[in-house]
């Protein structure tokens, strides 16, 4: 390895870059969890947990990975044989259904191209037909990760409540909380799940789960076994701001801070940032004469950008290039898009001057790597920039 100065621009959808405050906030000596000192950062952060996601309801935070959340969200509210209705829309989605199908859950999996979010007249449809209402939940992913589509969440409640059908809406925005726009409670949401490496700016290491009451309800009469993941183990001493086992103190203080820094920039302009920052990228994508694999304008990722490689050269050859000589870390393609896309993350604690900074290594990677490009992209994401454009 030949020694870097510099920071490694760390340009993945999630992890994403931890903020130097972030940092500082968590430099702190391990407390008693039980102890007077640890109660009031627990309030703190429960409540505002309940400010990000946009809820007035319960949030639930473990010290996991996204995937625990997951499946907290599956056990405390199905039972082995439910039926739920999920969309094909990416290598998530596919997990997910992966994860739910292991629980003895029966998946109606809606076949997607992976370029766009699941489809709220599907969801319409597919609930008017199940009169019988065996579909117990609509499980979606707000911001697909692996292709760089969104799902409009709050057409798909719209669809649910046409179909007058009562299936829970089960969400996951692991990747769309904190840079995405997400409303919790006006969206009527019932689970959503998110953690902490994407748009919360913190290290990995938290699972949430934010529940409504018809969600808190459910899980008080569903049937999936569970213990560590268990809703009620972990109300009870969190009203007190406490946990029911060691919670994961050090990255508690980052969360707060984190917290504080989405306060003190105010959550529109948080979100409008992120659609700033990515309609950017697009002009980028657009003035290399590539292509955006997400193929809904609507649906278009503020979080991250997947770029589909020209036929006959490797994503992955390139994201090699890049990192050996630029020090920066692309997405790679996941799945089924392995070596035909890159994604660009633009979440967090990115600016204008970072995203100019990490396009300016696509653009000089592409070259480097002999990949077929016009030049321009650079200067449209600054020309994108300077309009303000957001869409
Ligand atoms: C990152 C991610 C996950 C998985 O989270 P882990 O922390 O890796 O378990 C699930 N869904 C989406 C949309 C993600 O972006």
């Amino acid at each position: 390895m030949t020694a870097r100065t510099g920071r490694h621009f760390l340009h993945i959808p999630g992890p994403s870059p931890v903020p130097e405050r972030v940092m500082r906030a968590m430099d702190m000596p391990v407390i008693d969890h039980r102890g007077p000192e640890f109660g009031q950062l627990g309030r703190e952060v429960l409540e505002g947990c309940r400010a990000i996601f946009q809820t007035e309801g319960p949030v639930v935070i473990y010290p996991s990975s996204g995937t625990g959340a997951w499946e907290s969200a599956i056990v405390n509210t199905l039972s082995s044989g439910d039926t739920v209705l999920m969309f094909e829309t990416g290598h998530f989605a596919t997990l997910w259904r992966q994860m739910a199908a292991r629980w003895g859950i029966q998946v109606d999996f809606v076949p997607g191209d992976w370029r766009r979010g699941a489809d709220p007249a599907v969801v319409e449809a597919k609930l008017a037909e199940d009169r019988a209402h065996r579909i117990k939940a609509v499980m979606v992913i707000h911001n697909e990760t692996s292709t760089g589509a969104t799902s409009r969440i709050a057409e798909i409640r719209a669809a649910i409540d046409r179909a007058s059908h009562p299936a829970l809406l089960l969400v996951d925005t692991i990747s769309g909380l904190g840079s995405a726009e997400y409303r919790h409670d006006e969206w009527g949401v019932d689970v959503a799940v998110s953690c902490s490496q994407k748009g919360l700016m913190l290290p990995p290491g938290l699972g949430f789960t934010a529940i409504s009451e018809k969600a808190l309800a459910a899980s008080k009469t569903n049937t999936l076994p569970r213990s560590y993941w268990d809703w009620a183990e972990m109300l009870k001493p969190n009203a007190n701001g406490y946990f029911p086992y060691t919670p994961a103190t050090t990255l508690l203080y980052g969360l707060r801070e984190a917290i504080a820094m989405m306060r003190e920039e105010g959550l529109p302009e948080l979100f409008a940032r992120h659609r700033r920052l990515a309609a950017a990228t697009r002009a980028a994508v657009q003035g290399w004469g590539l292509e955006v694999l997400c193929q809904e304008p609507a649906e278009y990722s503020p979080v991250l950008t997947a770029v589909v490689m020209p036929h006959g050269h490797d994503a992955d050859a390139f994201r090699k290039v890049v990192l050996e000589q630029f020090d920066m870390s692309l997405g790679a393609g996941l799945a089924k898009l392995a070596g035909k896309v890159f994604r660009i993350g633009h979440l967090g604690e990115c600016n204008e001057l970072t995203l100019m900074g990490a396009l300016s290594g696509v653009e000089m990677g592409l070259k480097a790597a002999d990949v077929p490009h016009q030049r321009g992209g650079v200067l449209a994401a600054m020309t994108s920039l300077q309009s303000g454009r957001d869409d």
